[in-house]
């Protein structure tokens, strides 16, 4: 898709690259040539993800794999000093790292809450700010992509501390953008529709019926690649878009618009349904049965 070198001695670092879209984006990016940090609190899934990812790698593309917890700053502080004592340096960081879960916001506890906003946006933030010092301080240009979700903007039902925290991370990303725009360092972020993997469905729409009613929703009729993903956080940490900043990118075959066009929903009719009641609703012209 892209140039094979498009990403030689590019030092990433992806949060949550043990598995789901982070492993997808890193295999990607070794792919191009990027030497690849995947962090996530479970050695052993890193280890099994990293043995994946360097069977991806192409054009001098690697990877090192650092057990870090997000929410604490030292642990990612650490995991930037990690990436650039192998690599000699950073430019690039994907915040991927996510916890979820479903429940009626009135029975939250405040532990539940906790967890997640600690996770995602306490964790895009220590990335963020570790990375960043770094770049600031050696004067180098660099790319961050925060992966959000849809309702980043929306908000939803039944997912709240996911949807203050994912929005939170959004704020973060203009902020900055803005903050650092003048040291060449950009910011965007991805909100994804639904894309099968382990973590996101087992624990969000582990049932036929519920997978069946989420892809009524979505105007391509599927649901999204891990890949998919993928090539567009290439895109967007590589300087194939070096005027980008600031912006979120959705990628959910058109779920969102989807849900808020008032009349979007007679596209599930079939098409002869459709056409007759649209053509009953028409002025008759006189004469006319
Ligand atoms: P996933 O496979 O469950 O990925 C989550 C990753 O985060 C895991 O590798 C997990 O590894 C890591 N993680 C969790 N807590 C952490 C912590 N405290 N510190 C470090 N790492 C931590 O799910 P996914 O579907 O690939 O999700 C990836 C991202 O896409 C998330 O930001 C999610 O919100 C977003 N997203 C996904 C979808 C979808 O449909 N798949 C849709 C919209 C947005 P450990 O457990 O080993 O730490």
């Amino acid at each position: 898709m892209f140039a094979p070198t498009l990403l030689v001695d590019r030092s990433i670092i992806v949060t949550g690259g043990g598995s789901g879209l982070g492993l997808a984006m890193a295999k990607t990016f070794v792919s191009y040539g990027a030497k690849v940090t995947i962090a996530g609190r479970s050695g052993e899934r890193l280890e099994r993800a990293g043995a994946e990812i360097a069977d991806s790698a192409r054009e001098g593309g690697e990877v090192a794999t650092f057990p870090a917890d997000v929410r604490r700053p030292e642990e990612t502080d650490a995991l930037i000093a990690r990436a650039v004592a192998r690599f000699g340096r950073a430019d690039g960081l994907v915040n991927n790292a996510a916890g979820n879960f479903l429940a009626e916001s009135a029975a939250l506890t405040p532990n539940g809450f906790d967890a997640v906003v600690r996770t995602v946006l306490y964790g895009s933030v220590n990335c963020t700010l570790a990375l960043g010092r770094h770049l600031l301080e050696r004067g180098a240009p660099g790319a961050i992509v925060s992966i959000v979700a849809t309702y980043a903007s929306l908000g939803t039902a039944y997912a709240l501390p996911s949807a203050c925290a994912k929005a939170g991370v959004l704020a973060m990303t203009r902020s900055l953008a803005v903050e650092w725009g003048g040291r060449g360092i950009r910011l965007n972020a991805i909100a994804p529709g639904p894309i099968p993997t382990e973590g996101a469905f087992s624990r969000l729409m582990p049932s036929p019926e519920a997978q069946e009613r989420a892809l009524e929703r979505i105007p391509l009729g599927r649901f999204g690649r891990p890949e998919e993903i993928a090539n567009l956080a290439t895109f967007l940490l590589s300087d194939l878009c070096p005027y980008q900043t600031g912006d979120c990118v959705t990628m959910d075959g058109g779920e969102w618009i989807a849900g808020a066009g008032e009349f979007s929903d007679y596209r599930k009719l079939p098409d002869d349904r459709r056409r007759r009641f649209f053509d009953s609703l028409r002025p008759k012209k006189s004469g006319e049965r």
